[in-house]
């Protein structure tokens, strides 16, 4: 699924690709994409005679920046964004189309579906969902370790299911939740008002350092992630602790472990993220 640096390395893409192309027309083939408005026909009708103007992202989100119009675009499992000439065949699980005056179109492939596209008025984005409750943006220069403790510090809840939760932090998924936590060497099932100061303090920065890496290396394309212009993106991250399940910990030669948490599978190293009982400060 990607992740903050993924859809960061999407954006990037496809502000190189569409901007200043103007939509003639759009083609919907799997209406649940299209969650507002409610009607497909409408959005596609909507979208007419407007032109690309930039890309931008919110936590995990596209937002697409036309004249007069935002589309909220999430990919979800696996959706991907391509452009291609208008000749070109069409790919199974395309799922829309803006077809562009200019002989090309942005296709929308989702092969699970779960995808999903808002349309809005300017502005009108960020009082609705699905935008409208997120959390702080850790790659922002506001993202503050005074921020971090203030939205989560006096919750009960395990570490890592707050940071999954994008209420408070948004961009991390499973795997660089895994990444930072490993980094801060924090066991992921601590409850966020067991954590130290120095805690709160290495997990502030594992989670920017962990994010800003992967952003710089393209996203960590675990699997079948694919940029803007439909290339693979397979860019061989160094992974410490996704997916590293029995292999020797980077830090101190223990296994890695896996267990579940939040519904996820999560890896962690026994030895350095210990469940320790909480601490005075
Ligand atoms: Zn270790």
């Amino acid at each position: 699924m990607p992740e903050l640096p993924e859809v960061e390395t999407v954006k990037r893409t496809l502000n190189e690709l569409i901007i200043g192309k103007k939509i003639e027309r759009v083609s919907v083939h799997l209406p649940r994409i299209i969650q507002r408005p409610a009607d497909p026909e409408v959005f596609a009708a909507m979208l007419e005679g407007h032109t690309f103007e930039g890309v931008a992202r919110r936590g995990k989100f596209l937002r697409l920046l036309l004249d007069g119009l935002v589309l909220v675009s999430h990919l979800r499992m696996e959706g991907r964004y391509g452009v291609f000439r208008s000749d070109d065949p069409v790919e199974k699980h395309t799922h829309v189309i803006f077809h562009f005056t200019d002989g090309t179109e942005l296709r929308y492939k989702d092969v699970r579906q779960f995808g999903t596209m808002h349309l809005f008025l300017p502005g009108e984005e960020w009082v609705n969902p699905p935008l409208n409750k997120l959390g702080l943006e850790p790659l922002d220069e506001d993202f503050t370790l005074e921020r971090f403790r203030a939205v989560l510090a006096h919750r009960k809840g395990k570490i890592k299911s707050l940071l999954l939760s994008q209420l408070y932090v948004v961009g991390i998924g499973n795997i660089y939740a895994d990444e930072a936590l490993f980094a801060a060497r924090i066991h992921p099932e601590r409850t966020a008002d067991s954590l130290t100061r120095p805690e709160w303090k290495r997990l502030h920065e594992a989670i920017i350092h962990v994010l800003q890496e992967a952003v710089k290396q393209g996203g960590s394309s675990i699997k079948s992630y694919v940029n803007g212009q439909g290339e693979m993106g397979m860019f061989q991250q160094q992974l410490a602790a996704y997916g590293r399940e029995d292999e020797p910990c980077m830090r101190c030669g223990k296994r890695i472990r896996k267990i579940t948490v939040a519904g996820r599978g999560t890896h962690y190293c026994p030895n350095c993220q210990r469940r320790k009982k909480r601490l005075a400060r």
